[in-house]
């Protein structure tokens, strides 16, 4: 049997989020051996998030994990200032390590963020993973893409073209990389935390299942392209008309 994507999607109340959800849900509709993981930002799962994934026909789970006040980013509040996810992503891996066992089902974990874009070519990609997988992510960290470097002769990762502290154990954005589910479900340790520096979330919780050296290359030997790390303008909304869900 093909191994089982376990796509967690952290996901929060604006006005964007039904067709972020949309958007990713429609294309993970073109999947095969999907289940998706929707953690909600919010004190109690609403009913714009249940229809949807309703609606979606996919296999689902749907939690809610509200980010504590202290984490929680202010409306004008640059992104960069607070760790995003974090409670979701921990509430997904609780999940995960409550209701599955060990050697029971083959399966792959995957952060899928609900603003990033993905080609359906990604998730081949993942469905090869054996331990711990990566490949280029575009349009992330001050660069058009960043990207594992090989190394020519063992083909092995050597270093990364990162925007920022490319020396970091894994200079990987957390839409590079997918973990095989039974090390998610062995390492129970392995948790995101708001005590981590920011920006070093994904190399922390890399760390706990790999080294660099054991990365497994794909994406064409890390030089495709199949994800981008985009993100939606905030709309400008000078009215707000009565009876409509957007
Ligand atoms: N997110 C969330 N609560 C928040 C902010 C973000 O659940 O208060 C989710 C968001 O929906 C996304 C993930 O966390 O799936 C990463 O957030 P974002 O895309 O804003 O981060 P960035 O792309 O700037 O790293
Ligand atoms: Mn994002």
């Amino acid at each position: 049997p093909i191994p089982v994507i376990y796509a967690i999607t952290p996901t929060y109340y604006r006005l964007v989020q039904r067709a972020e959800l949309t958007r990713i849900s429609q294309t993970l509709r073109l999947i095969p051996n999907i289940h998706w993981i929707v953690i909600e930002d919010s004190e109690e799962k609403t009913n714009l998030v249940s229809k949807l994934l309703e609606e979606s026909e996919l296999t689902v789970t749907h939690l809610n994990a509200k980010t504590p006040p202290f984490e929680k980013l202010k409306d004008k509040e640059p992104s960069w200032k607070k760790h995003r996810g974090v409670e979701q992503r921990n509430a997904a891996l609780s999940w995960l390590r409550e209701n599955l066992t060990v050697g029971n089902q083959k399966g792959i974990v995957y952060f899928m963020d609900d603003d990033n874009s993905y080609h359906l070519n990604l998730f081949s990609e993942i469905r090869k993973v054996k331990r711990v997988g990566t490949w280029p992510v575009g349009l992330v960290g001050g660069l058009n893409v960043e990207a594992p470097i090989l190394d020519p002769k063992t083909g092995k990762v050597k270093s990364y073209r990162s925007g920022w502290k490319p020396n970091r154990p894994f200079a990987i954005d957390m839409a590079g990389f997918a973990i095989n589910l039974d090390l998610i479900l062995t390492k129970k340790e392995a948790t995101f935390s708001y005590k981590m520096e920011r920006g070093w979330q994904e190399s922390e919780f890399l760390s706990f299942f790999t080294t660099k050296e054991e990365l497994e290359p794909l994406a064409d030997n890390c030089t495709k392209v199949y994800v981008w790390h985009t993100r939606t303008e905030k709309p400008v909304v000078r009215g707000l008309v009565k009876g409509f869900e957007v």
